[in-house]
């Protein structure tokens, strides 16, 4: 249902985002954790216009019609080739030069790269069901438009609009529940009694999902990479399990294009898993923590956890993590977290400006005179580094931060850092960024 403003950056470096902004629905507003009697917990904040990659924060979608539209973006390539309805039996050494499994929870590919599974504690069976809402009814009208994670002990639940007339509810199963009798309209709709009735929507889908909370350690065994669910699961409540997948496209796509070009040695894809896989537990352990808010079900816990927010909500965003160690300077934070997305002053958003390099933002009287076959864009980013009192920065193809400067010489040895990470004839090559 819902992305956030990285992952559409990430649908824009693919050349897709007006195609997915055409079938997503940009949302300015948060999530709120409201109590059973309504009081308001926690919000996640939304964002008001672009926020810092440049698009909106939070978009919602229908699953089916992003994937047609990523879908048909495979047509651009010739040299892509899209098998629906095989089934991979076995993986083995033959000619593919790399094999990522992105195959889900079940993955096969994991058993091949012989990953360990790391069981971080939450599994809990909810019912899904996306409705079909009148717009006329006007309990459909006085539905909230931020997303709303009822935190009723008696029964918690999920409420998001997706966009047009569809409306998403996730509730969580109480013991005694019969998950095959759930969407019989006698059970159905009085556990929707705090919103709609049977006049007011139409049942669209329905199932049970178990949400569980896993990551896996070995995300690579030689030519075997994984991707996606294959290597972790969070639980939904921050809607970020598919944007920790495509943050992972992300940080493979320049490197294994770099290595099959001969710009970068092999060793480079070690710093894949030991980047994401703390990246990713930051969100899955938020997503743990918030669960435990959301699915309290005894009544006396959860009315003196509601007590502790007497005081007002409390206000959070979604973090931002470093990656872990890998292809980036030793250094704190911001190194090693993404760089924001501004517009240059022609207009132009600053990764068109970019491509698939490395890049050297900042104060022009430093870049001046760099030797670089990276993109060099003088000035731009100035407010960020200010705020990080710093001058320069250079930024991977995935736009994370490879390491900031202040001075002229430290911009020349972060240059000289980037080319461990590069095979000896990389002096050709656009990865080469000086
Ligand atoms: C109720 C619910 C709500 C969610 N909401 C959000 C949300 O709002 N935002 C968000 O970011 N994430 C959300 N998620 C998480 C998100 O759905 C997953 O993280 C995401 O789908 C994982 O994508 P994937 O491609 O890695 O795996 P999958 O989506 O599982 O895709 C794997 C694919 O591989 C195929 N496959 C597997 N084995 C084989 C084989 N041997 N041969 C051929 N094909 C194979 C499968 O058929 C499947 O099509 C939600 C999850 C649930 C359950």
């Amino acid at each position: 249902m819902h992305f956030d403003g990285e992952v559409m950056r990430i649908f824009q470096n693919a050349g897709l985002a007006d195609k997915i902004a055409n079938v997503a629905r940009a949302s300015s507003r948060g999530m709120h954790f409201v109590s059973g009697n309504g009081r308001t917990l926690m919000v996640r904040r939304g964002i008001d216009g672009p926020g810092p990659h440049g698009w909106a924060g939070n978009w919602y979608f229908h699953q089916p019609i992003l994937e047609a539209v990523l879908r048909a973006g495979l047509r651009r390539f010739a040299n892509v080739r899209v098998h629906l309805g095989h089934e991979v039996a076995s993986v083995d050494d033959l000619d593919a030069r790399y094999v990522v499994g992105c195959d889900g929870a079940r993955s096969l590919v994991r058993q091949a790269v012989g990953s360990r599974h790391i069981d971080l504690g939450l599994h809990q069976p909810w019912l899904v069901v996306d409705l079909l809402c009148d717009p006329s009814s006007p309990r459909v009208k006085a539905l909230p438009d931020y997303t709303v994670q009822l935190c009723d002990p008696a029964r918690p639940m999920t409420v998001v609009n997706v966009g047009g007339e569809r409306r998403r509810w996730e509730i969580m199963l109480m013991p005694g529940d019969d998950p095959a009798r759930l969407t019989d309209p006698d059970i159905f709709w009085p556990m929707m009694a705090r919103w709609l009735g049977p006049q007011d929507a139409r049942l669209e889908r329905a199932a049970v999902y178990t949400f569980h909370s896993v990551v896996q350690q070995g995300w690579r065994r030689g030519r075997l990479l994984l991707a996606g669910d294959a290597c972790h699961q969070t639980p939904p409540f921050l809607g970020q399990g598919m944007c920790a997948g495509m943050r992972d496209a992300a940080n493979l796509a320049w490197k294994l294009a770099a290595i099959v070009k001969d710009e970068a040695p092999d060793s480079l894809l070690d710093t894949y898993e030991s980047e994401r896989l703390p990246h990713v537990r930051t969100f899955i352990d938020l997503a743990v923590k918030l669960g435990a808010v959301l699915q309290e079900t005894d009544p006396a816990a959860a009315a003196e956890r509601d007590r502790r927010f007497e005081a007002g909500a409390e206000m959070f965003d979604f973090p931002q993590p470093q990656l872990g160690p890998g292809c980036r300077l030793d250094a704190p934070p911001p190194v090693g977290t993404i760089f924001p997305q501004p517009t240059l002053a022609d207009g132009t958003p600053m990764d068109e400006a970019i491509g698939d390099r490395f890049a050297i933002v900042g104060d022009a009287a430093l870049l001046d005179g760099s030797r670089t076959r990276a993109a060099l864009l003088p000035d731009v980013g100035l407010e960020w580094l200010a705020m990080h009192d710093k001058r320069a920065a250079v930024l991977r193809p995935d736009r994370y931060v490879f390491g900031l400067a202040d001075t002229r010489p430290e911009l020349a040895s972060i240059l000289d850092a980037t080319v461990r990470f590069q095979s000896r004839d990389g002096s050709r090559s656009g990865f080469k960024p000086a």
